[in-house]
C-alpha cells in the first residue's frame, strides 16, 4: 500500500490497474480498500470523487464508486455492489472530478488575489452542486468591488500561471512564505503545499489543474452578508459556460412567451404582472357581486333544504354563498356543489341554526353516493367528487331522508 496515492501524483489520469486488498462493511456500507487510488476522498472542501471498477474482482460486471472517505487511516471506496479480492480496473468520473479542479483551484486564486490586492482574508470555502463561495472578512461588497475583484482574478487566469505541488518537511515549512498555516489538527509528517507561480503558496491536499488558464473563466455572481463577513457566490471553467447556454436557453423562451426581446423583458414582465394584478381584483368584486345575486336566489327558495349547482366557480364561492345563507337562513339547509371546470366537483352541506339534523352522518352518505370523500363538523361539511352523476339522488335522500338516525330539519324527527 501506497503513502502518496495516485490522485496526489498523477490528477489527470483518468484509468489505473489497482489490487483489492480488504472488502469490508461500515454499518449498510459495502466498501473496498486498494492498493493505491487515484478517486480523491473529500477534503478541503473537495468533495469527493466518483468512479467505477471493473476486471477480475468485480465478478458480476462493473461495480460503481459512490464515495469516498479516508478513515482510520485508510482511504475507503464505498461500492454499488460486490467485488472480490484481486486485481481490478479503477476508472474515476472524469467530467466531475475536472469540475472540483476547476472550481478548487478558481477559490485558490480567488483567495490569494482578495487577501494579496485587497486585504479579504477567505473565511470559509463550500464547493456545491450548482454555485461555489467563499465567506470574506469584509462587512459588505458592493458592485464596484465586486467588478475590481473580478477583474483581477480574471488577469490571473489569463496569466497562465503554472500551479504545482510538492511535499516539505514542518521544520522546512516555517521558512517559506505561506498564505496561511493552518494545518489539520493531529496532522504529522510531511505537509504537501501548492504553488502558484508568482502568485500563491498554500498547504493543500486536493487536486489541482497544472495552470491558472485551466480555469477558463471565473466568474462572480452575488454577494452577501453572512456572519458578520460577505459571502460571495461565483462559478468558474465549464459551470460559467453551462451556465450562459441555460440562461440563453431561458431568454429564448422568456422572448418568445412575451413577444419581445431581451432589453424589454423586465419592463413587460412588470407591466403583465401589474395587468394580472388588476384582473384578480376584478374578478373578485365581480364574484362577491354574483353571490350576492346567487344568494339572494338561495333564500327565496321555500323547503328545509336549499341546493343549487353552478359551473365554474370553486370551493371559496360556495363557501362565501353558505356563510351567507347561514346568517340569514334559521332552522333550513344548504346542499351546493360546483363544478370548477377543471380537476374534482366540490359539494358543501351547511346547517342552520335551529336546525338538528346529524350534518356529518348527512355529509358522509353524499359523499358515499358521490363516490367521492369529505369531513367537517357542524354547520359546513364540505368534500369533493369525481362526478356529480348521482347528485339528484343525493337530493332525494335530503329531502325524503333514507338515513337512520337523521333527522328532517324542520320536522325534528326521525325519518326513515
Ligand atoms: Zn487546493
Amino acid at each position: 500500500m501506497t503513502d502518496i496515492y495516485a490522485y496526489e501524483k498523477e490528477p489527470f489520469r483518468r484509468r489505473q490497474e489497482v489490487e483489492v486488498l480488504v472488502i469490508g462493511r461500515q454499518g449498510d456500507h459495502l466498501y473496498a480498500v486498494l492498493d493505491d487510488t487515484l478517486l480523491f476522498p473529500a477534503g478541503g472542501g473537495q468533495p469527493a470523487d466518483r468512479g467505477r471498477l471493473s476486471g477480475a474482482a468485480a465478478t458480476s460486471g462493473e461495480v460503481r464508486v459512490v464515495d469516498v472517505q479516508r478513515v482510520e487511516g485508510e482511504v475507503r471506496h464505498y461500492l454499488s455492489g460486490d467485488l472480490q479480492l484481486g486485481p481490478a480496473t479503477l476508472e474515476v468520473d472524469w467530467n466531475r472530478r475536472f469540475d472540483h479542479m476547476q472550481q478548487h483551484s478558481a477559490q485558490h486564486v480567488l483567495t490569494a488575489v482578495a487577501l494579496g490586492r485587497f486585504g479579504w482574508k477567505t473565511t470559509a470555502f463550500h464547493l456545491r452542486p450548482e454555485v461555489c463561495d467563499i465567506e470574506l472578512d469584509v462587512a459588505a461588497l458592493d458592485g464596484a468591488q465586486l467588478r475590481d475583484l473580478e477583474e483581477a482574478v480574471m488577469e490571473e487566469v489569463r496569466a497562465a500561471r503554472q500551479i504545482t505541488a510538492r511535499r516539505v518537511s514542518q521544520d522546512d515549512l516555517a521558512s517559506l512564505p505561506l498564505r496561511s498555516r493552518g494545518l489539520p489538527a493531529g496532522h504529522h509528517g510531511d505537509v504537501r503545499l501548492i504553488e502558484i507561480e508568482g502568485l500563491d503558496l498554500n498547504n493543500c491536499g486536493g487536486t489541482h489543474l497544472q495552470s491558472t488558464a485551466q480555469i477558463e473563466c471565473i466568474k462572480l455572481l452575488a454577494s452577501d452578508s453572512l456572519r458578520g463577513g460577505a459571502r460571495l457566490t461565483w462559478i468558474a471553467g465549464r459551470r460559467v459556460r453551462h451556465r450562459l447556454q441555460e440562461a440563453e436557453a431561458r431568454h429564448l423562451q422568456l422572448r418568445h412567451l412575451l413577444s419581445t426581446g431581451d432589453g424589454e423583458l423586465v419592463a413587460v414582465t412588470e407591466l403583465k404582472l401589474q395587468q394580472l394584478k388588476d384582473s384578480e381584483r376584478q374578478l373578485a368584486r365581480r364574484l362577491a357581486e354574483l353571490a350576492e345575486l346567487r344568494l339572494a336566489d338561495l333564500l327565496r327558495q321555500p323547503g328545509p333544504w336549499v341546493t343549487a349547482h353552478y359551473d365554474e366557480v370553486d370551493m371559496a364561492f360556495l363557501q362565501r354563498l353558505s356563510r351567507g345563507f347561514l346568517g340569514a337562513a334559521e332552522g333550513r339547509c344548504l346542499f351546493l356543489t360546483a363544478s370548477p371546470g377543471d380537476g374534482d366537483h366540490a359539494f358543501l352541506l351547511a346547517q342552520g341554526e335551529g336546525s338538528d339534523i346529524d350534518l356529518e352522518a348527512v355529509g358522509r352518505r353524499v359523499a358515499e353516493l358521490l363516490g367521492g370523500r369529505g369531513g367537517g363538523r357542524q354547520p359546513m361539511f364540505q368534500g369533493k367528487a369525481p362526478s356529480l352523476r348521482r347528485r339528484d339522488e343525493a337530493v332525494a335522500v335530503l329531502s325524503g331522508g333514507d338515513i337512520d338516525g337523521i333527522c328532517h330539519p324542520l320536522a325534528g324527527q326521525k325519518v326513515g
